[in-house]
């Protein structure tokens, strides 16, 4: 394996806890029980950050992203000292977008003052709805005004505003989860993301399933969406994702685009390019594991390189969530392999009616976007194939209803 150039270098930090456990989620999140470990998980942050500074010396961070769980719950003192360490470590680009998660259970004006004087340039809120009936049906803390106050607060304060909501909500009609939408639309946030709800495994909705829409109805709704934010100049640019031009989510875009990311925190994914191989990583998931193993400067519970094999599918599982797909020669860039190693993958795809490309560009189709599974496993063909395998079209660390 012989990779060009290294790619752009993301920062992620997982902050893992929250007010409660939202029913429907599967992510790296637990419920807080008294008061917040503040201090000791910057600590580990920073020790976990020093260990890990020989895998990108030399690198320049381009986008920072604070995730959970809640990292709103974290006083702005910690969030302003987390930045700083990363500052004074690794050279972080003067321009360099950096968002934190926030829930509007959390919401303080002076608490969103101090994140932005912390460095903060953009905040991502996850409203879901602002309907108080189906926010109690998911479990949120917080309620529709609880979330309009926070979204009009953050547009006054932050220079870029993601609102995260979600549709195909238990027992939700068309209207209104086009009502939700066109709610989010007139606050004006400069980017909004819009996922459908699924019953993930190992959640409470997953052994209680609540009575959900059906796929018709979610696919109208899903439909409905996307020709209000279309109308009102929102770009879809991703799978769930919507922006006002020049305002794409620069972090999730180098997700997307197969770049590098170092994750520190409880649970947090990572992946660095070398000249001649690409490691992942995963740290301690458990919040105390991850403290005690951090502050021991050993927080990477598992590190692997991926296989060459592995390489096309691992690429496509993200450039194909775009929707103008990606320039042909980003394949080589990122995998270091020539796209003639997936020619009859492409060829197949293209079959299919999945993939269109012409000589600068490979994009999925309609069609392709619609049934994106079937267009990745495509590109599993080549790899040994555990039986029963289920795709997760989610990347790791990507901004997600939280
Ligand atoms: S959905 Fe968000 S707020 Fe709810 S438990 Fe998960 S991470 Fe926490």
């Amino acid at each position: 394996m012989r990779i060009p150039e290294q790619p752009p270098l993301s920062l992620y930090v997982h902050i893992p806890w929250c007010l409660r456990k939202c029913p429907y989620c599967d992510f790296n999140s637990h419920e807080k029980r008294g008061e917040l470990p503040e201090a000791e998980y910057v600590d580990a942050l920073t020790a976990d950050l020093e260990a890990s500074l020989a895998k990108v010396w030399g690198r320049r961070i381009h986008t920072i992203f604070i995730g959970g769980g809640t990292p709103s719950l974290f006083a702005p003192a910690a969030i302003e000292r987390l930045i700083t360490a990363v500052r004074t470590r690794l050279p972080v680009d003067p321009e360099a977008e950096i968002t934190l998660e926030a829930n509007p259970g959390t919401f303080e004006v002076e608490r969103f003052r101090g994140f932005r004087a912390a460095g903060v340039n953009r905040l991502s809120i996850g409203v879901q709805s602002f309907d108080d009936a189906k926010l109690g049906a998911l479990g949120r803390v917080h309620g529709g005004d609880e979330a309009r106050r926070a979204v009009a607060c953050a547009l006054e304060i932050f220079p870029g505003v993601n609102v995260d909501l979600m549709y195909g909500l238990p027992q939700q009609t068309l209207e209104e989860a086009l009502g939700d939408m066109r709610e989010a639309i007139a606050h004006g946030p400069q980017h909004i993301s819009a996922y459908h709800l699924t019953l993930e495994p190992d959640t409470h909705f997953h052994r209680f399933p609540p009575a959900l829409p059906g796929e018709d109805a979610a696919a109208d709704m899903q439909e409905g969406i996307e020709g209000l934010l279309g109308a009102a100049g929102y770009g879809h640019y991703e799978t769930s994702a919507f922006a006002r031009p020049g305002h794409r989510a620069r972090h999730n875009l180098n997700y997307w685009t197969f770049g590098d990311y170092l994750g520190l925190g409880a649970g947090a994914h990572g992946k660095i390019s070398f000249r001649d191989r690409i490691l992942r990583e995963v740290r301690e998931r458990k919040p105390q594991s991850y403290l005690r193993a951090a502050l021991a400067g050993d927080a990477v519970q598992e590190s692997r390189e991926v296989a060459e094999a592995e390489l096309p599918f691992e690429f496509m599982l993200n450039a194909l969530r775009l929707i103008d797909g990606f320039p042909v020669s980003l394949f080589t860039q990122r995998t270091g392999m020539s796209l003639a190693a997936v020619e009859p993958q492409l060829r197949a795809a293209e079959a299919a009616g999945l993939l269109a490309r012409d000589h600068s560009t490979i994009r999925p189709t309609d069609k392709g976007r619609r049934f994106l599974n079937d267009l990745l496993e495509e590109f599993l063909a080549e790899r040994p194939r555990a039986a029963g395998r289920v795709i997760n079209i989610a990347s790791p660390g990507t901004s997600r209803p939280s």
